[in-house]
């Protein structure tokens, strides 16, 4: 589903250069709730911006449903997008937009007749519970119904993979629970595959099924949650 092959990230400039990830062999599987932990400057966001097609690797490959992507031409680049959602700490919805349109915005990008895009938003909402908010603004919502909304709008385009960027770090641990909740739904019933970064170890315990440990722009760590954690 998603496999890294000695993925190495080098940030340049003329100043200096910063090596993010220093060779990141990982093979997340079809159906994995797949965690990616560690503390700030690890190498996360880096790690999940390459499956996301925001930065290109320095040296290595990454497969994606078996294809690799830096071999992808670009046209095939923009479809391969389409089969990844993303979700992200600050929600990053549009706030002069109604839940009902941010939902629908990757829809209506990419040329979605009408009538589909209302018989689709509507069934998301409703998948999150948040049908009766469809004309209220974003600013309206609590933090946990803006990540909801966010979660309506990454699978708006049927996403095979679901990539979440620290996605309950800005909420309480009871919000955090119910997003967490909704999350292992999005897996279980759409039979999405999940990445997620954190830095809270609570978060991989409460949902994932593997776990990769990162420190210094290395794997330090790797295995079923249950053999990483039950180690001493
Ligand atoms: P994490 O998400 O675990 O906090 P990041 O991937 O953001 O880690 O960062 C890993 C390292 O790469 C850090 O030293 C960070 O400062 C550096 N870095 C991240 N993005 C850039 C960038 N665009 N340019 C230069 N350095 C970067
Ligand atoms: P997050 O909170 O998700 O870890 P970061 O603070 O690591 O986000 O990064 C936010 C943005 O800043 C990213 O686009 C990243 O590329 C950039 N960035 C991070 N570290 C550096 C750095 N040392 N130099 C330049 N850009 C950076």
């Amino acid at each position: 589903m998603i496999e890294f092959q000695n993925v190495k990230k080098r940030y340049e400039s003329k100043k200096q250069t910063v090596e993010a990830l220093k060779g990141i062999d990982l093979i997340v599987e079809k159906g994995d709730i797949f965690g990616v932990v560690g503390y700030s400057g690890a190498g996360k966001s880096t790690l999940i911006r390459l499956v996301n097609l925001l930065e290109r690797p320095s040296e290595g490959e990454i497969l994606v449903n078996g294809k690799a992507l830096t071999s992808l031409k670009p046209k095939d680049l923009r479809a391969e997008k389409k089969k990844i959602g993303m979700i992200f700490q600050h929600f990053n919805l549009l706030n002069s937009k109604t839940v009902f349109d941010n939902v629908a915005m990757p829809l209506i990008l990419s040329g979605t007749p009408v009538k589909e895009i209302q018989t689709r938003v509507n069934e998301l909402l409703e998948f999150v519970g948040l049908l009766g908010k469809a004309k209220n603004y974003p600013e309206q919502l609590s933090g946990g119904q803006k990540q909801r909304i966010g979660i309506a709008r990454a699978l708006a385009t049927n996403p095979s993979i679901l990539l979440c960027d620290e996605a309950t770090s800005a909420l309480d641990p009871q919000t955090t629970s119910a997003v967490l909740q909704l999350l292992k739904k999005v897996n279980q019933e759409y039979n999405i595959t999940i990445l997620l970064i954190t830095h809270e170890m609570s978060v991989i315990r409460e949902i994932c099924n593997k776990v990769a440990v990162m420190e210094g722009g290395r794997i330090v760590e790797q295995g079923p949650v249950f053999d990483v954690f039950a180690k001493p």
